[in-house]
């Protein structure tokens, strides 16, 4: 396994690599990986003949009070599982690499990123699309392979590499959970025995809408109601959004007549916490 700092690096390891039919597969990153970017890095197995994960915290796209500073870098360990999971390539740059002055260029999906995440957190996804460029450009892959678990940048992804005529497929690979069903995430290191008990009433709140929307419910104002009483079980949840929204445009939904993206974000004392399913009626 090759691990590459720099950009130029990068490219040239690519492109030796590229040649005739071969696939290759870039699995983005910021690091602290678990079984959740494993699963990703194993899609990207099945799918690939050369696959390059990267790791990179990127700073433009942690808000002024965001735990940017704290974000856990374990980085060898990350090459470690990297190593072991059949990885090619990992690419580490530094911000100065990434950004070596001020960055005056952003790439901006409109609509989609007003939504859900996009309200508490209003310079998040811009940064999120402009560094996937930088990384889609760097590296030039055929297939990028992203989390359900994110679900609103999947999308916000997905409509870039659409409207910019970007030349690679994204992939969405199934969110990973823990057995009591608590989405895997970096910042579940964050949470405190306390908090770690509490954290899975994320995901009962959702297996709770899928049941109701499986028995017929449609009125999403009862669902989000019956999801809110099951979050207010613990007073360390704070509901940041509750919302049932159209997959495709993230618009609000009032009665469900197909397909829905059933989203949550919480705020606990140490972290903020995000889960989703699909549902289809
Ligand atoms: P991150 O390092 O948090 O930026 O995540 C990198 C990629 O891993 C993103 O595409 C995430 O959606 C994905 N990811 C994070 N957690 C999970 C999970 N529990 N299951 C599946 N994918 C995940």
């Amino acid at each position: 396994m090759k691990v590459a700092n720099k950009i130029q690096n990068v490219r040239s390891s690519v492109k030796a690599n590229r040649g005739g039919s071969k696939t290759i597969g870039l699995v983005p990153t910021m690091g602290a990986l678990h079984i959740g970017h494993i699963s990703l890095i194993q899609a990207a197995r099945k799918q690939s003949d050369f696959i390059v994960v990267s790791i990179f915290v990127n700073p433009t796209q942690f808000g002024p009070n965001e735990d940017f500073d704290n974000y856990p870098r374990p980085i060898d360990d990350d090459l470690k599982i990297c190593e072991q999971n059949g990885v090619d390539l990992v690419f580490a740059p530094t911000a100065a690499e990434m950004y070596p002055d001020e960055n005056i260029t952003w790439v901006t999906v409109e609509k989609l990123t007003d939504s859900l995440c996009g309200r508490s957190r209003p310079t998040h996804f811009q940064a999120v699309t402009t560094v996937c460029s930088k990384l889609f450009n760097i590296i030039q892959p055929d297939l990028a392979f992203f989390g359900q678990k994110d679900a609103q940048q999947v999308i916000v992804i997905k409509q870039m590499v659409a409207d910019l005529n970007m030349s690679l497929k994204i992939i969405t690979c199934p969110t990973v959970r823990e057995p009591d069903g608590l989405a895997v995430s970096s910042r579940n290191k964050y949470l405190n025995d306390e908090e770690r008990k509490a954290a899975p009433l994320l995901y009962k709140s959702l297996l709770k809408a899928e049941q109701l929307v499986k028995s017929g419910r449609k009125n999403t104002a009862d669902i989000i109601a019956q999801m809110k009483s099951i979050l207010s079980t613990s007073d360390l949840l704070q509901p940041d959004y509750i919302e049932i929204v159209d997959t495709r445009t993230l618009g609000h939904i009032e009665s469900i007549n197909g397909p829905v993206l059933i989203a949550v974000a919480v705020k606990l004392p140490s972290t903020r916490l995000i889960d989703n399913i699909i549902v289809d009626a």
